[in-house]
């Protein structure tokens, strides 16, 4: 952070007054955060607000913890600290308000088995997380004979029952956004990103690509109130798609559809049957070392069950866990703002056993890349949630002081290997 009554890097070795503006290094980190949250809160906010919910407190935040990073008007540590955690509480408020304007446009998402790989015929790819505008061209893609694909953070809407009444809406292509440049060059049809995570196209597909919403690229045409009109003409352009079907994964594990399995998994519990659930999610990214969770999920133990959102998901879902009484060892709770969901399945799993989440046999094992993943883990935090392990590392912008609060406070700790991570947490 520049600190504009020294005129340098307030904190940093060019710091002379540190002791007059009292701004160090510290309260740097913390206001970073407090931004990186507030733009991952901005998100689900603007999705909610495109489906027409919003909420007065959440809106007044960005206005109160923007105006509390602004040079010299808040020096003390740990306000800073209570604005993260209120900053975590308005993101849950938030991911509520989006989950419930989700379920009442699209229904209650349901289990669902989905089709990788593509048919023959031309075909769109969507990508990103914006299921209002899959859902308008879905509606408008309608007897053109054009099949409709998700990419990376759209998987989920298999699982809502109004995206997956449209029959052209066949099957997910792809894995996570780091992969685009490859996936997208070898989808030969039209591609729209409606959102972040979204890269710089190569040449290659830049002319079958379009943008919608927030998401916006040089040189690529971007589609003005989702009439997708433009797509749609250059999708009928394009040579036909291959057919070539791949595996299939399962999605649509909402907290609903958890829950109404939630007498079988209390009586597996109680049986001895589940030893553990793990929370394995987050963001995926390019880093070297993620596949650490590919590795985790490979080596967690037959008599435990794995819960999973966001793209970190494309890591290990196409493995086939199997199921433990009838219970998927292998949940696929939906995009990243459905940690809600694992949020309300962990309080109604501590309630049905009489004790707090940290008592559950339940461990988060997360990976960050994003502004939104921020948020998530303010939210964790704001609810109390202890011994999260954090990986493929822990965040730059959190200063050895900052780390050491959050480590003594709530356990968070640095992912090490699967096997010793596995170990540590089954003892
Ligand atoms: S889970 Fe995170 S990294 Fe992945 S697409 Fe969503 S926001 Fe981006």
């Amino acid at each position: 952070m520049f600190c504009y009554q020294c005129e340098q890097t307030a904190g940093g070795t060019g710091c002379t007054k540190v002791g007059v503006c009292g701004k160090n290094e510290d309260i740097a980190s913390l206001q970073d955060t407090l931004v990186f949250a507030l733009k991952g809160i901005a998100a689900y906010a603007y999705h909610a607000r495109e489906l027409g919910a919003h909420d007065e407190e959440v809106d007044a935040f960005f206005s109160e913890g923007l105006f509390a990073t602004l040079t010299n008007v808040n020096f003390n540590l740990e306000s800073h600290i209570e604005l993260l955690l209120k900053a975590g509480k308005m993101n849950l408020r938030v991911m509520e308000l989006l989950d419930k304007a989700h379920v009442e446009r699209f229904g209650v998402p349901q289990p669902t088995k989905v089709q990788v790989g593509t048919k023959a015929g031309p075909g769109i790819l969507v990508t990103g997380h914006d299921l209002l505008d899959l859902y308008e061209l879905l509606k408008q893609t309608q007897g053109t004979g054009i099949n409709v694909y998700t990419h990376g953070e759209m998987l989920p809407a298999h699982g809502y029952p109004e995206l997956r009444k449209f029959p052209h809406l066949v099957g997910n292509y792809g894995t996570a956004w780091q992969n685009q440049r490859q996936e997208f060059e070898e989808f030969s049809g039209a591609i729209l990103a409606t959102t972040n995570c979204v890269l710089i196209p190569k040449d290659s597909y830049k002319d079958r690509m379009f943008t919608s919403g927030v998401a916006n690229l040089p040189g690529v045409p971007h589609i003005k109130d989702r009439n997708f009109q433009p797509l749609i003409e250059k999708a009928l352009t394009l040579p036909p798609l291959p057919e070539n079907p791949g595996p299939t994964t399962m999605t649509g594990f909402h907290h609903q559809a958890v829950l109404a399995l939630a007498d079988k998994i209390i009586e597996a519990v109680k049986a001895g049957k589940i030893r553990h659930f793990f929370l394995v999610g987050g963001c995926d990214g390019a880093k070297p070392g993620r596949n650490y969770y590919t590795e985790f999920v490979e080596k967690v133990p037959k008599d435990c069950v794995v819960l999973t959102l966001g793209c970190g998901k494309y890591r290990f879902n196409y493995l086939d866990l199997g199921e433990i009484d009838g219970i998927p060892r292998l949940l696929d709770m939906g995009q990243c703002n459905n940690a809600y969901s694992a949020i309300q399945v962990a309080t109604a799993l501590a309630k049905a056993f009489g004790c707090s989440v940290n008592e559950l046999p339940l461990s988060l094992v997360l990976s960050w890349f994003e502004q939104k993943a921020v948020a998530i883990l303010l939210t964790l935090l704001h609810l109390g949630i202890k011994n999260i392990r954090l990986g493929p590392s822990l965040p730059a912008f959190l200063t050895p002081n900052v780390l050491k609060v959050l480590q003594e406070n709530y356990n968070i700790q640095p992912i090490t290997t699967p096997e010793a991570d596995i170990k540590a947490i089954l003892g």
